[in-house]
């Protein structure tokens, strides 16, 4: 597994280059703002949550939320852990984004919609950042393994 500090990097320039992108294609802050949202919230909800090992994510809601939050967005993801194996069904572009996404509706932009905050656009356009996350994630991962997990 590439070191969190090479996923960092590459989720930021994942970040830079889709804001850039969907910008020049809507022409809107909106969107852009939803998409680049989207993207950094895979530096949280990362397909490695499916690790019995942990993950960075757990450190980073300590670091935003504090010591008790992380206990119990550890706790939270137990079941997920469990239910996935390690770089299975839950690194699979769109499908790993649409579960994690679905696991966690009850605080995401989704529940948000629903209760009339933004718009299902926005939505949308966060999805499409976090989808494009997770695939340079995925994408650096098999990197990793291509080259014997020297990154
Ligand atoms: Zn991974």
């Amino acid at each position: 597994m590439p070191d969190h500090h090479f996923h960092d990097a590459f989720t930021v320039a994942t970040t830079v280059a889709t804001a850039t992108t969907i910008g020049m294609l809507t022409g809107e802050w909106t969107s852009t703002i939803a998409a680049t949202l989207g993207c950094l919230s895979g530096l949280v909800l990362t397909p490695d949550l499916d690790q019995n090992t942990g993950c960075i994510s757990y450190w980073r809601i300590e670091q935003l939320l504090g010591p008790a939050f992380r206990r119990f967005w550890w706790v939270y993801w137990y079941p997920y852990r469990k239910l996935h194996k390690h770089r299975g069904i839950s690194h699979t572009p769109l499908v790993g984004t649409l579960g994690r996404v679905l696991y966690t509706v009850w605080f995401n932009p989704i529940t948000l919609a629903v209760l009339g905050v933004v718009s299902w656009w926005f939505v949308l356009y966060w999805f499409l950042g976090l989808a494009v996350s997770d695939l340079g994630h995925t994408l650096l991962d098999e990197i990793d393994k291509a080259v014997g997990g020297r990154l």
